[in-house]
């Protein structure tokens, strides 16, 4: 790799970026890699797909194959290590733990990097430490479910161990529901697109205590152990079950600030407790009575398009250029990775938010209208359609997609739910049954 070097006269800093996907979220990496004059190395298990002039170097990686991943991109970077790497995903979160310690640079350790993207051992560090976790048992995915439903306790949820995006998780409230439940569960992870995946984790389901109360999403960063809180967002939308469709992640939160103080501190016991360190962290937690329970911590940062609602600006303004500028989650998780401090990022002052459009029925989607009137109500930033017309789209539980997200900012909160919910009333999908030829 060649030492560039910018029109400063600092040497380039380079960081490895490694991902499964090459939608949004990398382009709004390589957007922010440009107006940083950092340069980015690509490293995927989709390097034939990808378009952008930014990767004309990518690195082909196997996110399975941990090991020889490393040494692929060891030896793509010769003598020059990267001055750091960033992940999208919890497989490539995984790898970029280890090339974090093979390139002596900081990071997650790997086995905390590998816990977080296991409910269970997720689950296990918790209690280990001693922080608050609803009761839970694991049970093989082939095992006797009448036998369970009798020992447990209502309402539980059940859940696969390594899947994203509430994908399977359903709620159970008695012996005969929990035995349909986990079938069905058994089901999607018997299908062939996760049996190809060849992880040891989809032969398993966990079972556990159903938390009520409210949900937040937090997105931090971790330096050396300690925790930055970016933003606390609302779930506003109650997720009671039986299936646990994201809606809408609205933004600042409206929780009390002792509330917001317990959520800052129960996700940085976790990450600790799951022996995270430094990086980008998403986590998601309950907050019943005075008990936060968190669910999970990733160790990486928000996924896909969700990070466009989040802007940051420098409470210092020279940090950002001297502009005073808005920047994106990328440019403040990039400045991170290359050793820069970021302490005096803060979310911007207006509210905003996303929502999640969920796929409402299964069907074949064929269009959308009212698009144009949706993007006219006030406050409403974007609307992007991501379902692909003609395709079958299925919804939760099995399903692992959205029809599309809608964006928003306006001065309050509520406003911004007021905005996201009236776009979304305005869009009409058609969605037509499947039509299932037999021979
Ligand atoms: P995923 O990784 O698919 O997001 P989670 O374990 O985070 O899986 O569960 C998805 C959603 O299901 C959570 O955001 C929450 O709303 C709900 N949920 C999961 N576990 C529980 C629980 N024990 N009690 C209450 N709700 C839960
Ligand atoms: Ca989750």
């Amino acid at each position: 790799m060649v030492l560039l070097r910018r029109a400063d006269g600092q040497p380039v800093k380079r960081v490895l970026l490694l991902a499964t996907t090459t939608g949004y979220q990398i382009r709004s990496f390589g957007e922010a890699a440009e107006a940083l004059g950092v340069r980015l190395v690509f490293a995927s298990d989709r390097c034939d797909q990808l378009e952008d002039p930014w990767w004309d170097q990518a690195i082909p990686v196997r996110f399975q194959d941990e090991a020889r991943s490393v040494d692929a991109v060891v030896a793509a970077c010769g003598d020059s290590a990267p001055d750091g790497i960033v992940a999208v995903g919890d497989r490539p979160a995984v790898l970029a733990a280890h090339l974090a310690d093979a390139f002596g640079l900081p990071g997650h350790a790997p086995a905390a990097a590998g816990k977080c993207g296991n409910k269970l051992t997720t689950r296990q560090a918790l209690q280990a430490a001693g922080l608050p976790t609803p009761w839970f048992v694991s049970m093989p995915i082939g095992g006797d479910a009448e036998w369970q439903s009798v020992r447990v306790e209502y309402p539980a949820v059940i859940k696969p161990l390594a899947l994203s995006g509430s994908r399977g998780v359903m709620r159970v409230d008695d012996a005969g529901e929990f035995v349909a439940a986990f079938e069905r569960l058994r089901r999607l992870l018997e299908a062939p697109d996760l049996r190809a995946e060849r992880d040891a984790a989809h032969g398993q389901a966990l079972v556990e205590g159903f938390i009520p109360g409210a949900e937040y999403a937090i997105e931090g960063l971790l330096t050396d152990g300690t925790l930055q809180l970016l933003a606390i967002c609302d779930k506003p939308d109650p997720l009671d079950g039986p299936f646990f469709e994201e809606t809408i992640y609205r933004m600042p939160s409206l929780a009390s600030e002792e509330v917001q103080q317990r959520i800052g501190e129960a996700v940085a016991a976790a990450s600790i407790a799951l022996g995270l360190h430094h990086g980008p962290v998403h986590a998601e937690c309950r907050v019943f009575g005075e008990t936060v329970y968190v669910l999970e911590v990733a160790a990486r940062p928000i996924g896909g398009l969700c990070s466009r609602a989040l802007r940051f600006r420098s409470s210092t303004p020279e940090a950002a250029g001297g502009t005073g500028a808005v920047v994106s989650l990328e440019q403040v998780i990039l400045r991170h990775a290359t050793g820069e401090r970021v302490t005096s990022y803060v979310r911007e002052d207006a509210a905003s938010g996303v929502m999640m459009v969920p796929i409402p029925k299964r069907g074949v989607f064929r269009s959308v209208s009212g698009v144009h009137e949706a993007r006219r109500v006030p406050g409403i930033e974007d609307i992007r359609i991501t379902a692909k017309a003609d395709t079958t789209i299925v919804p939760l539980p099995e399903g692992k997609s959205y029809l599309g997200f809608i964006f928003a900012r306006a001065t309050t909160p509520e406003a911004v739910d007021e905005a996201l919910r009236e776009a979304h009333a305005r869009l009409r999908f058609e969605i037509d049954r499947e039509v299932i030829v037999t021979a």
